[in-house]
């Protein structure tokens, strides 16, 4: 059985411009969540936004050496980029984007969202490449909803959305540089729930909505971060009395040294000063007009 080796907190909330009020949940900072290869968590918690046409957001900034994931529960972003990569993140949809070698992007709520105003609820991720990788030629999935495999849990306790990896064979919906798991589980009211993850896999659980039980004997609520030890390849979750949904993180780490400055994420100090270096010299390209 795997076991809880801490739950978090986040104790903090900043603004990404000013579309994003996120509470960061681990970062590549704080080696003790044990996230490798996922370097940072961001969640904007559900809030509400008015119907002001405003597109708040974030401009152009670039990013290299790592991929960000963007998961869409409420609200829409709208993404372009300078390799050619656009679109809208509609609720349910996922866009992975690979920085790769470098890109210049821009995140704005969307035309439409801004219009309407409502709530607007996100995550992003951000997932290491590996040193052979992190020159890879930048790259975007769009992942709109209806490609995202569901499969129902045993038992009526809920669903998972297998956004990457695999869940009982299903592939998931995103292609990869190295193995791991992002699922997004709805587990209904008092589900209970009994899921596998190779112990080669570092494992996290983020709680979105709801209060979870874990193995029967620990307890973690919205906005936690649950971080697993990988003493074997099981665990239970079950929801309380309300329907919980939780995101599952798990993959193989990638144990290489990390050298980190702003939005760039590689393995020397040599690499970063290259990569600043590069960026100042225009070499990521631009956004083009629309
Ligand atoms: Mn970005």
């Amino acid at each position: 059985m795997r076991s809880v080796l801490h739950i978090y907190r986040a104790d903090s909330q900043h603004w990404v411009g000013n579309g994003f009020l996120v509470q960061p949940l681990f970062s590549h900072m704080g080696e003790d969540r044990g996230s490798d290869p996922f370097l940072m968590l961001d969640y904007a918690s559900p809030k509400h936004f008015p119907a002001d046409g405003i597109e708040r957001g974030v401009g152009a900034h670039p990013h290299k050496g790592f991929e960000t994931v963007t998961l869409a529960y409420q609200g829409e972003v709208a993404h372009r980029d300078s390799a050619g990569g656009g679109g809208v993140i509609r609720e349910g949809d996922v866009q992975w984007m690979t920085a790769g070698s470098g890109i210049i992007h821009q995140e704005f709520h969307s035309q439409a969202f801004a219009a309407k105003g409502g709530m607007f609820e996100m995550v992003q991720l951000w997932v290491n490449l590996p040193a052979k990788y992190k020159s890879a030629p930048p790259r975007y999935q769009h992942l709109p909803k209806e490609n995202i495999p569901v499969l129902n849990l045993p038992n009526a306790a809920g669903s998972v959305r297998v956004v990457a990896g695999e869940y009982e064979s299903i592939r998931g919906a995103a292609d990869t540089f190295t193995e791991m798991n992002v699922w997004d589980i709805t587990l209904h009211s008092g589900g209970d729930a009994f899921l596998r993850i190779p112990q080669t896999h570092n494992l996290l659980l983020v709680v979105l909505r709801g209060t979870v039980s874990i193995n029967g004997n620990e307890q973690a609520q919205a906005g936690e971060l649950v971080r697993f030890d990988n003493n074997g390849d099981t665990f239970r979750l079950n929801a309380s009395d309300e329907e919980a949904k939780i995101l599952l993180l798990s993959g193989v780490p990638i144990n290489e040294p990390i050298a980190a400055y702003g939005p760039f994420v590689m393995n020397t100090q040599v690499e970063i000063s290259e990569t600043i270096r590069d960026f100042r010299a225009g070499r990521f390209g631009h956004i083009g007009a629309a």
